[in-house]
């Protein structure tokens, strides 16, 4: 039963005007519709057998700002999934905005990666693993001074003191706490908004009174922190674009 593609309305977007909806209709004993977004143009619907056309287009018009949501990260996910090439016309980010690159190699200039505010400059060798580590270098020096700037800011107000600040790799990991109260923060983080950084900085400090995540752990970072559940969902809709 496929709807037809100009279904949904201009209202949800760009994106949403080309989607093709597949409908799979369950003999199980489900009783609810759900909505799958298996590619930047396709949505699959699932549905109990028994569901009218008339009924699931209702539930796609009601979801239309969830689907235009979700087919646009989606898509972002397809286009950056890839690691950068290093090459003039890319794009960065840092501190949660895009900038744009330019790369060039002169043997005499500093070789490395340089930020004047809006654009970013990289020179060096035209080699991957070179070019890589100059960005790796830079976004690494940058957390390392942005970081201990903003843990001693919240280790004020929070009452709370970390036993030194250590800059890492980490992928997945964006923070954490030692037992011995050591604070860790992956370079990545820097691609990142202050304020999703601030948050990140909050909750390793938090575990210096904590080292849970129990609900006393949450009010404590609540305290310092009032919106962080939307800056959890940035960082989990957005991690796949802080690719270096
Ligand atoms: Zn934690």
């Amino acid at each position: 039963m496929p709807l037809p593609a100009q279904y949904v309305k201009g209202r949800a977007g760009a994106h949403t005007m080309d989607i093709r909806y597949t409908i799979k209709l369950s003999r199980r004993r489900k009783k609810t519709i759900c909505l799958q977004v298996t590619s930047p143009t396709e949505v699959t619907v699932c549905a109990p057998i028994r569901t009218s056309e008339a009924d699931i287009r209702g539930f796609i018009d009601e979801k239309q700002n969830w689907i235009a949501k979700a087919v646009r990260l989606e898509s972002e996910k397809t286009q950056r999934r890839r690691q950068p090439r290093y090459a003039s016309g890319e794009t960065l980010y840092y501190l949660g905005n895009l900038h744009l690159l330019e790369v060039a190699f002169d043997p005499l200039a500093h070789l490395g990666l340089r930020f004047d505010g809006t654009r970013f400059f990289l020179n060096c060798p035209d080699e991957i693993d070179r070019k890589r580590s100059c960005a790796v270098a830079w976004y690494t020096k940058r957390a390392a001074a942005h970081l201990s700037g903003r843990v001693a800011h919240f280790s004020r107000i929070m009452g709370l003191e970390a036993q030194g600040v250590k800059i890492t790799h980490a992928r997945s990991r964006w923070g954490s706490c030692s037992e011995k109260n050591r604070l860790s923060f992956s370079f990545r983080l820097m691609m990142a908004p202050p304020e999703v950084i601030d948050y990140i900085v909050v909750h390793e400090l938090a575990h210096i009174a904590q080292k849970n995540h129990s609900s006393k752990f949450w009010s404590k970072v609540l305290e310092t922190v009032k919106d962080y559940k939307s800056h959890r969902r940035w960082l989990r809709d957005h991690q796949h674009l802080f690719e270096i």
